[in-house]
């Protein structure tokens, strides 16, 4: 069996996750995406979702798709969420699965800095999709990346979390860059309206 693991703050999640997991999905033939909010550490985040929140949002925006579904062992590590300590996790439990860790454009580029990648890039492979405003570079990469990470090809959607936060403070719409049942979450709760007084 083969999963693609979608790793993010998702703070919110947005159309860009959704397709960039999907087109991983259609084009590698994944038999499941796992979505997996980070734990973000609460000095570094002071002005957005709860780990909760960004759970009930993943959870809004995946649990329509049959082969889409969200884990929630990041968030309840708590700490800082490396992929390394999540993947040698995951593989005790489940060792017959192949994992496929999904990335745009920026995190490609920024790859050989993450924690202990030589040993990530021998537990699972990478899949990269392109992100408007970054410039995939598959032949800068270091050798023993060089063949793990294959690309899945998606529509460009210029769209962000940082944005979408952006534009609910100044009160312009954020209909369409979220699900449906995202939006109306972000709408009911306030969750990035400017806090007032
Ligand atoms: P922020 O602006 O808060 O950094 P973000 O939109 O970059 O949010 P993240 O949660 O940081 O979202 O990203 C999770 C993963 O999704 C990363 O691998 C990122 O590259 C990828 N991703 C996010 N938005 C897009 C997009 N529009 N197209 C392709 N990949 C994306
Ligand atoms: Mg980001």
């Amino acid at each position: 069996m083969k999963v693609g693991l979608m790793g993010g703050t998702f703070d919110p999640i947005h159309m860009g996750h959704l397709l960039a997991a999907e087109s991983a999905r259609d084009t590698h033939d994944l038999d499941e995406v796992w979505f997996m909010p980070s734990h973000i550490p609460p000095h570094k985040h002071e002005a957005g979702a709860t780990g909760e929140q960004r759970l009930d949002m993943t959870h809004a925006a995946v649990d329509s798709h049959p082969q889409f579904s969200v884990l929630d062992l990041e968030i309840k590590r708590g700490g800082v969420s490396y992929t390394i300590n999540t993947i040698r996790e995951l593989q005790q439990m489940y060792p017959e699965i192949r994992f496929y860790f999904i990335i745009g454009a920026d995190m490609v580029n920024y790859l050989p800095k993450w924690e202990e990648i030589e040993e990530l890039a021998q537990r699972l492979e990478f899949i990269g999709v392109e992100r408007p405003g970054y410039k995939l570079q598959l032949q800068t990469l270091p050798d023993y990346l060089q063949d793990r990470v294959h690309l899945a090809e998606m529509p460009e959607m210029d769209v962000s979390s940082t944005s979408i936060r952006e534009r609910a403070a100044e009160g312009r719409s954020i209909r369409y860059l979220v699900p449906d049942r995202v939006y109306e979450y972000i709408i009911g709760s306030g969750i990035y309206a400017i806090q007032q007084g």
